[in-house]
């Protein structure tokens, strides 16, 4: 079938690999999880794992068990980590005949893999979540010693990792992010006095991988800066980054207009000169989101373009008066190289990783 819509994400592979390149030479010393959950932060996860595995990624790192099972049936065999609540199967099993390593932070998440890993013949991995300061999943430090204790009684598992997760993504509460490696280090000495196979402590994000070499441990987590954007301003020009998509779209209809005309659903923009109007075949429902409108810019033809009104389901108007050369068909950038992830979330009022989130369904995925 042809496809008659001109809107597309390009991925560049080159980009993925140079990015994390990138993250390897910020942390020399330590291996490198490329987090992929998510779709590969809307990426495509299959085709990212892949160039991410090429590039030298020694795991990768998915929030739900299946996202672990959609690299499996893919033929990826990397080592792959479920961040997320990998524990928390009523069968285990899955985890172990898919080799996924889930991290855990409850006696009854140990108990049950223990469990499937006696069933199964079979020695089970996993990895201690602990929680240092974000509140969400993880063992409180004063609850690691009852789960080591617990362990100790289980030798279908081994726990050879330590992991945690810092609350501050752009690193920017130092005292907390301190308190966090300091309880992480104290984990991983009470690990290790109670005698546990730890071969992997990890915690450092994005920010961390750039900003906090004390915080690189074993392994670092990447995930935002494989993509091509830097966390915050603050740690851009740490790593050379390119953005890896380039979502692009073309004029499906330009027309010109008096001065006073209004665009738009809600008449929130009103033309103050005569203008030329181009309609591009993009909105919300493809994860153009609403906040864009009257906010946001594109590329035609290589120059920036307001947004003009309210950002439509399927149609989005942009003033393309001062582009020159401009004609149905013109090529459209949203998101790339000119328009980056940061900017965009800073006018529509979001962080890049939802920016990346949001690119939609409905937006082919093509691989450069
Ligand atoms: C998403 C995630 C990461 C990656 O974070 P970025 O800020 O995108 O680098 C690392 N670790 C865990 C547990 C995560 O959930």
């Amino acid at each position: 079938m042809d496809r008659v819509r001109t809107t597309e994400a390009l991925i560049d592979r080159s980009a993925l690999a140079h990015n994390l390149r990138e993250a390897r030479r910020c942390a020399p010393r330590s291996r490198v999880l490329a987090v992929v959950k998510a779709d590969a932060y809307g990426h495509g996860a299959v085709e990212c794992s892949r160039a991410f595995v090429e590039a030298g990624a020694d795991w990768l790192g998915v929030a739900l068990v299946e996202e672990g099972l959609e690299l499996r049936a893919a033929g990826i065999r990397a080592p792959v980590l479920v961040l997320g609540l990998g524990g928390d199967y009523t069968d285990h099993r899955i985890l172990l005949q898919n080799d996924l390593v889930p991290m855990i932070f409850r006696p009854d998440q140990l108990a049950g893999l223990a469990a499937a890993a006696r069933a199964m013949g079979r020695v089970a991995q996993a990895h201690v979540k602990l929680d240092t300061g974000m509140g969400r999943i993880g063992a409180l430090p004063a609850e690691l010693p009852a789960l080591l204790e617990a362990a100790r009684a289980l030798p279908e598992v081994r726990l050879t990792g330590l992991a945690s997760h810092f609350a501050n993504a752009d690193l920017r509460d130092p005292a907390a992010t301190a308190h966090a490696l300091e309880l992480f280090e104290a984990g991983r000495r009470a690990m290790l006095a109670a005698g546990m196979p730890l071969e992997l402590c990890h915690l450092a994000n994005s920010a961390a991988t750039l900003g906090l070499p004390a915080a690189h441990y074993d392994m670092i987590r990447p995930g935002l800066m494989l993509y091509g954007a830097a966390p915050a301003p603050a740690f851009e020009g740490v790593a050379e980054l390119r953005p890896a998509m380039t979502w692009v779209t073309s004029v499906a209809h330009l027309k010109r207009v008096p001065a006073g005309t209004p665009i738009s659903y809600g008449h929130r923009w009103r033309a103050r000169r005569e203008s030329l109007i181009a309609s591009l075949p993009v909105g919300y429902a493809d994860g153009y989101r609403r906040a864009l409108t009257n906010t946001a810019h594109v590329l035609v033809e290589g120059r920036r373009a307001p947004v003009a009104g309210t950002v439509c389901m399927d149609m989005t108007m942009v003033d393309v008066t001062d582009v020159p050369g401009v004609r149905v068909g013109s090529e459209v950038v949203l998101l790339g190289p000119g328009v980056t992830a940061t900017e965009m979330a800073e006018v529509g009022g979001t962080i890049s990783w939802e920016v990346f989130c949001a690119v939609g369904k409905r937006v082919p995925r093509v691989y450069t």
